[in-house]
């Protein structure tokens, strides 16, 4: 028998170090509120835009780490490390998972373990995160407040796991975030006493660059989770309830068009059409005019223009 205080512990140390958590344990719906802390301290640090005002340094740097860190989320984290969409270098491998850390959503191992889970189960019980099975909440946010999802799916990722570099990403997640606000404030300080222009400060780029622009990304990146398997069209029949959405295509750099990606998630792009923006498709293929990946999948034709066979609206 676990005590409480060695329970407590645990869920301290794995805001630090994830292999300080108890192994996959508990209910579906269980929470683990301790661990939730540094979450909704984020959340609550938004608070600060009161004490610390705002500048249009600070909203710049804000909306850049937005574009930056979505672009690292959707096409690393996302279309490269989950779905091998592409090919790249090992340094520019780790310098995209270092960009996405920054976002503080775990480590790649986690995020691509447990989005290839979704695929392999989308909208069936076992979806962790299927808004039709358990409801908008633990779409949103409630599925990975369980402690049961907390670890990696290692099976899942077991190509990924070779890396000891994203292993050491994957297990020390708290530490790029940490850095990225040490950097924030660091930037903030020095532009105070040296570019006073700027009307900026080390709290203001703190609250703006790290709290504003990370919750945003939360939110956005989760809608596609909650919303994208609700509200939109269905192009493809697939098996689940993935559905088009332009608006969360826009917010996300292209991930809205849900519905095309479980029709094919093997591709790089999620907009099959040329009208169906898609910012993240759009960089990755400016990255392979650079040199810097290559390999990149399109939708083969017959795939893309496979005649629907289901239209319904929400
Ligand atoms: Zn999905
Ligand atoms: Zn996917």
């Amino acid at each position: 028998m676990i005590s409480r205080s060695t329970r407590v512990r645990a869920s301290i140390g794995a805001w630090f170090d994830a292999r300080a958590a108890f192994p996959a344990a508990g209910q579906a719906g269980q929470i683990d509120a301790i661990r939730l802390l540094p979450f909704l301290a984020i959340h609550l640090g938004c608070a600060g835009i009161l004490w610390v005002g705002v500048s249009p340094t600070a909203i710049a740097v804000a909306a850049g780490l937005y574009v930056v860190r979505m672009f690292a989320i959707t096409a690393f984290y996302h279309r490269y490390f989950s779905h091998k969409a592409f090919q790249t270098g090992r340094g520019a491998q780790l310098l995209f998972a270092l960009l996405g850390a920054t976002a503080a959503q775990r480590g790649p191992l986690w995020w691509a373990s447990h989005h290839r889970h979704h695929h392999v189960h989308a909208d069936e019980v076992e979806d962790s995160h299927s808004a039709l099975r358990h409801g908008m909440w633990r779409s949103h946010i409630g599925w990975f407040m369980a402690p049961r999802n907390f670890g990696t799916r290692s099976e899942l990722v077991k190509s990924l796991a070779r890396y000891p570099e994203l292993a050491f990403l994957d297990r020390f997640d708290a530490l790029v975030p940490i850095l990225l606000c040490a950097a924030l404030y660091a930037a903030g300080a020095c532009a105070e006493s040296h570019a006073p222009a700027l009307h900026t400060s080390g709290r203001q780029l703190l609250v703006w660059g790290f709290c504003v622009s990370t919750v945003a990304l939360y939110h956005a990146t989760f809608s596609i989770n909650s919303l994208a398997h609700r509200f939109g069209w269905r192009r493809y029949a697939t098996r689940d309830s993935s559905r088009n959405n332009a608006w969360l295509a826009l917010l996300t750099f292209g991930e809205g068009w849900h519905n095309n990606h479980h029709h094919y998630p093997a591709a790089a792009r999620q907009g099959f059409y040329w009208w169906e923006i898609d910012v993240t498709y759009y960089g990755i293929k400016m990255l392979e005019g650079l040199g810097v990946v290559w390999d990149v999948r399109d939708v083969p034709d017959a795939v893309r223009d496979a005649r629907p066979r289901e239209t319904s609206a929400a």
